[in-house]
């Protein structure tokens, strides 16, 4: 007797998916391309695979603490699930700011005599260059015209502001003389200094320190992209690490001159995406004036988690800011928890702080390695594990992984064939 085997209708497959959890249609989304492709015995599989292209928390054994690819810093603030004061002042019972409040903790953290947020730093710089100078021109540093990671350039932020570039000085050496001229002869709006994350001029250079640029009487503008909030990071025991050496740092670029700094809320701050204008009220004020302001204000997820990242500073409490944590675990408890994982070898790593921070610089650390390229294999764990391969060994650093997470890892390693 001939058994022709029929495949079975689209929506009785993508009924039989509905233990994936995934809503019915995407699993009929699922079941058509099983079907067509003659693989409606795999329709389970591509049904997880289909679940993990939404976006699913994911073990960072990179050793890259800011990792673009994985949100940058690590958010632990869940927002509260209801209605806020968002924009109602509880005392007169009249709408209120929804800026206010992070821009009294950011204030209390720096010294800022204002601040105010948005969604990410390159709106900021935006901001700040329509908000004060559109129409004008604006002195930069020929050697700090430079593109971040994701398009941010610059020369184009600057045309779309529409602010005048005004180059001065030369790629590897810009003076004081060199504002000073630029101010006399093209009376710009703002001076920009533009914190070179990303890369390194090394050899004969010579730039302007903040000090120098803020004496011609023209706001200094500095955009630090990082938000490291003061240098001498109060907020963790002892002094500050190593590593972080030369990143400057809000409380003091304001402290040096700067009118105003923008930095990002996700890279060395820890906090959710979002940008930070900070410094002189007046200025602040033009920019909360803007009509580009409103399209670029930030949500009441962000508010939220921004304000529990700045309470925990102004708390000094590191351990409830996980990039903080992450950054300060001692070697010693890293390879504590590397020998408890229960297999491969515990070696020294040089983990990273990313995010186009600190070129070149690394952060002593500790990880597991396994011979070969097994970052397939782990990508596909539940949850997924992202590792980096170094000299033909799989290498899984503990310094980004979330202690919490080290049951994940054993767990891998455990079902290892
Ligand atoms: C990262 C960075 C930016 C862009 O910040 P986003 O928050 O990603 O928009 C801008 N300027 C500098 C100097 C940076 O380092």
């Amino acid at each position: 007797m001939l058994v022709v085997m029929r495949p079975p209708s689209v929506d009785s497959l993508a009924r039989s998916l509905s233990d994936t959890g995934l809503p019915h249609p995407l699993l009929v989304e699922v079941a058509r391309e099983a079907i067509a492709a003659d693989r409606v015995s795999e329709a389970h599989a591509l049904a997880a695979v289909r679940r993990r292209r939404l976006l699913v928390p994911v073990v960072n054994a990179t050793g890259v603490l800011l990792h673009t690819n994985l949100g940058r810093a690590p958010l632990c603030h869940v927002p509260p699930l209801t209605y806020t004061n968002l924009e109602l002042d509880l005392e007169t019972g009249k709408r209120g700011s929804r800026q206010e409040r992070t821009a009294s903790l950011l204030a209390a953290a720096t010294g800022a005599e204002s601040a105010m947020v948005v969604n990410n730093c390159a709106a900021a710089v935006l901001l700040v260059l329509a908000a004060l100078a559109r129409g004008r021109p604006v002195a930069v540093s020929r050697s700090e015209l430079v593109e971040i990671g994701g398009g941010f350039r610059v020369p184009e932020v600057m045309a779309q502001s529409g602010a005048r570039l005004l180059e001065v000085g030369t790629t590897n050496r810009t003076r004081r003389d060199d504002f000073g001229r630029a101010v006399a002869e093209h009376d710009p709006a703002l001076l920009l200094k533009v914190h070179q994350s990303n890369y390194r001029i090394v050899g004969f250079t010579e730039s302007v320190p903040v000090r120098d640029m803020s004496g011609f009487g023209r706001p200094v503008i500095v955009d630090l992209g990082s938000g490291l909030l003061d240098a001498s990071t109060p907020w963790l025991d002892g002094p500050p690490p190593s590593w972080l050496r030369g990143e400057p740092a809000v409380r003091q670029t304001l402290a040096e001159g700067a009118a105003l700094v923008t930095f990002s809320g996700d890279k060395l701050l820890g906090g959710p995406q979002a940008g930070i204008i900070a410094g002189r009220a007046d200025l602040v004020d033009a920019c909360a004036d803007h009509p580009l302001a409103r399209a670029v204000r930030p949500g009441e997820l962000v508010v939220a988690a921004l304000q529990e990242t700045l309470l925990a500073y102004l708390r000094r409490d590191a351990a409830a800011i996980p990039l903080w944590a992450m950054a300060s675990a001692r070697p010693e408890d890293l390879r504590a928890r590397a020998a408890r994982l229960g297999g491969g070898k515990v070696i020294e790593t040089e983990a990273l702080p990313g995010g186009g921070t600190l070129p070149g610089v690394t952060i002593p650390s500790v990880g597991v390695a396994f011979a070969g390229d097994l970052t397939e294999q782990l990508r596909a764990h539940c949850p997924p594990i992202l590792a980096r391969v170094i000299d033909d060994r799989t290498v899984l650093d503990l310094r980004t992984v979330l202690p919490a997470d080290d049951e994940v890892i054993a767990e891998w390693i455990a079902q290892r064939p």
